[in-house]
């Protein structure tokens, strides 16, 4: 049984009203533009929601994953768009609070503290996507720098990324023995944005490529020690799935389903509303069956999380079944909000036509749902 606190609820009040008021007005302009909108990164900025993670001492609140997750819900609601650059966000100060050193957790959190970084986390090459420990991006340490070539592909926020995490194989040994993590500053040389993709959801939040070419990035930004990546990447960056994808999907169901409900009050077919109808009656029971499931495991997982729980096997188990489950949620519920509205809901005059469009792609991006499938059975199998 979850429980929020009354911060907690305060928050995931005060941020439902700033996403009804502040970024309803941009959502379909961002999504006809087909990249984030500065407007609406300022709206984040100027009300600390950036920095939500950061210690208090470096002006954040030091939100937990309960936190991040009720925020990242909230956002989706309206806009699942804003919710993917906050959350991917937050993972970077998430991973840096667990396995950064002191002094890279004060010289990073001191850039963030101003409140309008943005962060981007970067895994996925052209050949290798759910065969991440295979990456080939190189890191070769010469002096006091790596010297890094390759080229990473679908970066959420790439093109307006302050700080990035990159995954990279410094090669300590085959597969996810080589892997390493390590954060780059826009600006580094060696390092720009290449392709920025045209995709057919999520069009409000940047993607593209980054491409190294002979980067010089410090040998001090390395998160742990050479050959740590791979747990950096199953632990810090695998619970990104909760209060990411997680949550983004929850709120997304939820915001179709508000929005199909209200619809089918005021539709008269038949000389009655659609909401009198049986089929549709049971349609929006479903849906809200299936959005109450998908938050249910969400806020058990993201309690889990926050307790500390030490059982390592049940945290990946459930933040893989998060995923997974509420993404094929959000893509059920939507497509149904798009029925009932019927020829309306695929004119883009309505909004269930992009949130359609930004479901399909959560079930996609961050490990596709069959391979949270595959997580979830190996943990139960183990094998
Ligand atoms: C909107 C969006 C945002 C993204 N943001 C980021 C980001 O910020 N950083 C980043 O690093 N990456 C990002 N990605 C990349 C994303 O994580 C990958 O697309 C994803 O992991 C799948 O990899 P792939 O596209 O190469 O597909 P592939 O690995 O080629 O898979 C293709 C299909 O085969 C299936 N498949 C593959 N292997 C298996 C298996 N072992 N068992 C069963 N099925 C399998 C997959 O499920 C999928 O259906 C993003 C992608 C999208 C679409």
């Amino acid at each position: 049984m979850f429980h929020f606190t009354d911060e907690q609820r305060m928050i995931q009040e005060m941020v439902g009203r700033l996403a009804k008021e502040r970024i309803t007005p941009f959502v379909e302009e961002a999504d006809r533009a087909g990249h984030s909108l500065p407007q609406v990164v300022k709206i984040l900025a100027e009300n600390d929601l950036l920095k939500l993670g950061l210690p208090e001492n470096y002006g954040g609140i030091g939100a937990d994953y309960t936190t991040i997750a009720l925020v990242v819900e909230e956002l989706a609601k309206v806009d699942a768009s804003t919710a993917m650059t906050l959350f991917v966000t937050q993972s970077l100060i998430q991973i840096l609070k667990e396995a950064g050193s002191e002094e890279q957790k004060e010289r990073f959190f001191n850039q963030m503290s101003s409140g309008d970084k943005i962060n981007a986390f970067s895994l996925t090459e052209p050949n290798h996507g759910s065969e991440s420990a295979s990456i080939q991006t190189k890191a070769v340490l010469n002096g006091d720098h790596y010297i890094i070539n390759g080229t990473k592909i679908f970066v959420t926020n790439g093109p307006i990324a302050d700080l990035i995490l990159l995954f990279v194989r410094t090669g300590e040994g085959e597969r996810q023995k080589g892997l390493s993590a390590l954060v780059v500053e826009k600006g580094t040389p060696g390092f720009s944005v290449g392709k920025h993709e045209d995709k057919m959801g999520l069009r409000g939040s940047d993607i593209s490529e980054l491409i190294f070419e002979d980067a010089l990035v410090p040998r001090e930004n390395l998160l742990g020690q050479p050959g740590d990546g791979w747990k950096i990447l199953i632990s810090g960056g695998a619970d990104m799935r909760s209060y990411g994808p997680g949550a983004m999907a929850t709120g997304l169901a939820c915001g179709a389903m508000d929005y199909a409900v209200s619809y089918a009050q005021q539709r008269v077919q038949f000389g009655r509303p659609l909401a009198n109808l049986q089929a549709v009656r049971f349609m929006i029971a479903d849906m809200c069956i299936q959005v109450e499931a998908a938050r249910a495991l969400l806020y058990r997982t993201t309690a889990l999380m926050d307790a500390g729980d030490s059982d390592m096997s049940l945290r990946s188990r459930l933040v893989s079944a998060t995923k997974c489950f509420a993404s094929d949620v959000a893509m059920r519920v939507t497509t149904d909000a798009v029925q009932i509205l019927g020829g309306y809901g695929v004119m883009k005059d309505y909004p269930v036509e992009r949130m359609m469009r930004d479901a399909k792609m959560i079930q996609i991006f961050d490990g596709s749902n069959q391979i949270q499938r595959v997580i979830v059975a190996r943990s139960l199998l183990s094998t």
